[in-house]
């Protein structure tokens, strides 16, 4: 692995940091307080095109790299983790999706609006009663009698769910396991679509959460995306991008959490002296710059893997597995630099525990990431 940026790597990284830092942070802490959507935010990213970075350039988008991606998402995350789960989920998760699972047709169709941001994309994976495990996902779709397919079940927590045109939406075509899912393409204005918004979230505050409910939704044949039965390999593939895309946001969260832990420390004054030259707070900030440079380094690899075409789901594992439990660690030691400061939302420290929070969670938790990986290992399951 090259650990040198090449020239256009810094280049866009420069970019989006001198945006996010003109443009997202002002606004995240009054987001998160108000639980509002931060559509500057979104417009902006519209306007400089960010929002299309990974799609190809005959699309209308960017066409970067698996690195430059990383890096973009890493600074939207150090601003504000709630504008990097918007674009994760639309760029990683679905238009890479339809990038890598599409015929000509759905690429033409979607990648041009999505690479706008005038269609915004969202995952339905997750049930009520099918988190961690999703080959048992109960969503059906039954095959119309002239073509085209009839959708109906429930999916929770969807990232941008109210907010997408469309809609990637894992449904049960056939048997039992994992065999019988299919993925849909699902136009989110057709009849018997609904998406209710989620409140009162721990973090990610202001960015959409949505509960789905298809009610009989009909979509044509070229709905279905990457063939009859392959809705869970189409999901999984999805994931191994959304695993790295969440590592490089962790280390956003956290470098934002070490720079802000570092400035207090300089500045706040206790025994005479800053608490910086305390040595039990100084542990806090080398353990945490450790955590920082390690989650990069795990993210960076697996962007590295994915670019030279090689399978990265372990390495995806690893890094989401790391940087996530290091960056509620990170976040958690600001809080702890800042003393009582860091228990209100005068400072930033409180927002990136609670940002940070979720990244255990989703896309497969601590617990399914070590599963994945001591199977990897030992070639032994055991889920
Ligand atoms: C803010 C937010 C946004 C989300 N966005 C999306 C989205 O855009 N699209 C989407 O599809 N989903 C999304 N999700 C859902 C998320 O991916 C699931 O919550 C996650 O996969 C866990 O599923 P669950 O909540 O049903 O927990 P469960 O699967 O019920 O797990 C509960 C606990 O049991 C443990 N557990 C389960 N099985 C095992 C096992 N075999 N061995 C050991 N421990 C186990 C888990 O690790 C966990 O600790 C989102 C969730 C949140 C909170």
């Amino acid at each position: 692995m090259d650990l040198v940026l090449s020239d256009e790597q810094r280049a866009v990284r420069a970019a989006v940091r001198e945006w996010v830092d003109e443009v997202v942070v002002p606004d995240a802490a009054r987001n998160d307080r108000e639980e509002r959507f931060p559509q500057e935010a979104l417009d902006g990213l519209r306007k400089t095109g960010f929002v299309g970075m990974t799609i190809p350039e005959e699309y209308g988008g960017g066409g970067a790299d698996p690195l430059t991606y990383v890096l973009f998402i890493e600074e939207l995350s150090r601003g504000d983790a709630n504008v990097r789960s918007i674009m994760s989920v639309h760029l990683g998760l679905v238009a890479g999706s339809i990038q890598r699972w599409g015929d000509q047709q759905q690429r033409a169709h979607w990648l041009p609006s999505m690479a706008t941001g005038q269609v915004l994309g969202c995952f339905g994976l997750t049930e009520p009663d099918h988190g961690s495990n999703p080959a048992d996902l109960r969503a059906s779709a039954e095959a119309l009698p002239g073509g085209g397919w009839r959708i109906s079940g429930r999916k929770v927590f969807i990232t941008n769910g109210s907010i997408a045109g469309v809609a990637l939406v894992m449904a049960r075509t056939g048997g039992q396991g994992a065999r019988g899912i299919s993925a849909f393409l699902v136009p989110t204005d057709l009849a018997g679509f609904t998406a209710t918004p989620i409140h009162g979230k721990l973090g990610l505050r202001s960015c959409d959460t949505a509960e789905l409910v298809l009610d009989g939704v009909e979509v044509g044949s070229e709905a279905l995306l990457g063939g009859e039965g392959a809705g869970l390999k189409v999901a999984l593939s999805a994931l191994d991008d959304g695993r790295m895309s969440i590592a490089a946001s962790c280390t956003g969260i956290a470098q934002a959490a070490l720079d802000a832990m570092v400035r207090y420390a300089g500045q706040r004054q206790q025994f005479g002296k800053p608490i910086a030259a305390h040595q039990l707070v100084q542990e806090l900030i080398a353990d945490s710059a450790v955590d920082v440079d390690a989650s990069r380094l795990l993210t960076w690899a697996t962007a590295d893997l994915k670019a030279r075409g090689e399978n990265h789901s372990l390495a995806a594992s690893k890094a989401k597995l790391f940087a996530t439990e290091a960056s509620v660690r990170v976040a958690n030691a600001c809080i702890q630099v800042h003393g009582g400061y860091g228990y209100v939302d005068e400072y930033p420290a409180a927002k990136f525990l609670r940002d940070a929070r979720v990244t255990t969670l989703y896309e497969g938790t601590s617990e399914i990431q070590k599963l994945l990986i001591g199977r990897a290992l030992t070639g032994v399951s055991a889920f």
